[in-house]
C-alpha cells in the first residue's frame, strides 16, 4: 500500500467536478485497509471510502485520507435447494456482478443491471432500481470498524434497510469500511419482476412473452440507455434528489391546481410524489447555468456540462429545493453524497 499525495479526484468521481484529497491510497486486501487506519490515526486524518464515486458531489477540496476500495472476488455456497449464497467483495463492480449472476442463472438482481459504482457502496442507500432494492435478496455484509480494525457482521435488520437509506448513512455514518456483502439469490424458478416501469413494453418489443432474467436484465439495460445521461459523455450522479413521502393532503392540494401530479402510494395516508415530476412542473427541466444544469430529458438528474464546480452544482441545486418548496410546498432531499 503507498499513500499519496495531493491527488485530483476528476476522474474519480463520476460527477467529473476538479477537486483535489490530501491524502490517497487504494486498497485491494483487508491488510491494506488497516495499514491505512494506521497512518490516517498516526496524522489525525479524516477518512473517506471511495468505490465509483457515482453518489458524490465534491464541493471543495478533501483535507484527509481517501481509500480507494479495490477488493475482488466472488464466492459460491449452496443454501437450499432453490437458493445459492454470494458472497462478493465490496470493490467489485455493481453492474459486472450482477451480470457474473445473471451468467451463473443467479436470479434476484436483473432489475439492478446497469447502476454504477461498487457492490461495497450498494448497502449505504439500499440501492433500487425498477421495482427492486438490494435489501430484497441482501443476507448480510462484513465491515471493518474504522476506529479499531475490528471486524463485524451486519444482517439485514441490522443494516435498517429504507427507501435509499440504512445504518450507514445515519447512527453509523463513517464509522464502517464495508469489506463484502452476500446476497441470498435463486438458483432455479426465478421469479421474474417485470410489473414495474417500462419492463414489459420494452419485453414486448423485443418480441419476448416468456422472460429470462437474462432477458429481464437486457430490457432494463435498453430502458437505462435510453433515459438516463452517460456520465462517460456528461457528468452527473444519476437521481439527485428523493422521491419525497408527503401526506396524502398535500398530493390532493397540488392536485387541485395540477391533475397529472404523479404520486404512489406509500403506507397509510401517505405517498410517494416523484421528484423528477416536481422539478419539471417548477420550470427547472433543461435549465443551465454556466457549465451547471438540469438534464434536458430528466429532470432528476442534475449534469456536469464540463467545468461546473461541485459549488456550482449544489447551488443549483438549493435553487431547486427552494423553488419547488415555494411552489408545491415540499422539500426535496439530496440522495447524493455531498462532500
Ligand atoms: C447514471 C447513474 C445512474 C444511477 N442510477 C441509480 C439507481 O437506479 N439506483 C440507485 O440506487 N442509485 C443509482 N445511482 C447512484 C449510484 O450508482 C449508487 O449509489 C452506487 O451504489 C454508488 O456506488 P459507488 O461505488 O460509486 O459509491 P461512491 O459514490 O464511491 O460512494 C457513495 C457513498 O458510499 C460510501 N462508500 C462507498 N464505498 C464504501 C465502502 N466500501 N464502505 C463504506 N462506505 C462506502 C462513500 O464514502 C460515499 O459516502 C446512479 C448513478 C449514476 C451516475
Amino acid at each position: 500500500m503507498s499513500i499519496q499525495q495531493h491527488i485530483s479526484l476528476k476522474s474519480h468521481t463520476t460527477f467529473g467536478i476538479e477537486a483535489y484529497t490530501s491524502f490517497w491510497t487504494e486498497a485491494v486486501s483487508e491488510h491494506d485497509f488497516n495499514a491505512a487506519l494506521e497512518f490516517r490515526q498516526k496524522h489525525s486524518l479524516d477518512l473517506m471510502i471511495l468505490g465509483g464515486g457515482s453518489n458524490i458531489l465534491l464541493t471543495q477540496d478533501y483535507a484527509g485520507l481517501i481509500i480507494q476500495n479495490k477488493l475482488r472476488g466472488i464466492q459460491s455456497e449452496t443454501f437450499s435447494s432453490k437458493e445459492v449464497l454470494v458472497e462478493v467483495s465490496a470493490g467489485e463492480n455493481w453492474h459486472a456482478f450482477v451480470q457474473h449472476c445473471i451468467a451463473n442463472d443467479w436470479g434476484g438482481l436483473e432489475n439492478l443491471s446497469l447502476i454504477p459504482g461498487s457492490v461495497g457502496a450498494s448497502p449505504m442507500q439500499n440501492i433500487g432500481a425498477y421495482g427492486c432494492e438490494i435489501k430484497d435478496t441482501f443476507y448480510s455484509l462484513r465491515a471493518m470498524d474504522i476506529q479499531d480494525g475490528s471486524i463485524h457482521e451486519f444482517n439485514a435488520q441490522q443494516c435498517k434497510f429504507g427507501y435509499r437509506e440504512s445504518i450507514f448513512k445515519h447512527e453509523a455514518k463513517g464509522r464502517y469500511i464495508i469489506l463484502s456483502a452476500k446476497f441470498k439469490l435463486s438458483s432455479k424458478d426465478h421469479q421474474i419482476k417485470t410489473s414495474y416501469g417500462a419492463i414489459s413494453q420494452e419485453l414486448e418489443k423485443m418480441g419476448i412473452h416468456n422472460p429470462s432474467i437474462r432477458d429481464v436484465s437486457n430490457a432494463v439495460i435498453a430502458i437505462r440507455k435510453s433515459k438516463l445521461p452517460d456520465p462517460a459523455v456528461i457528468g452527473n450522479a444519476g437521481s439527485f434528489f428523493k422521491n419525497p413521502v408527503v401526506e396524502n393532503s398535500i398530493v390532493e392540494k397540488i392536485r387541485s391546481t395540477n391533475p397529472h401530479v404523479v404520486s404512489y402510494p406509500a403506507g397509510e395516508n401517505h405517498s410517494k410524489l416523484a421528484a423528477g415530476w416536481l422539478i419539471e412542473a417548477a420550470g427547472w427541466k433543461g435549465f443551465r447555468r454556466g457549465d451547471a444544469g438540469v438534464h434536458a430529458l430528466q429532470a432528476l438528474v442534475l449534469v456536469n456540462y464540463g467545468n461546473a464546480t461541485g459549488k456550482e452544482i449544489w447551488q443549483l441545486s438549493q435553487d431547486v429545493v427552494d423553488d419547488v418548496a415555494i411552489k408545491f410546498g415540499v422539500e426535496l432531499e439530496r440522495e447524493v453524497n455531498i462532500v
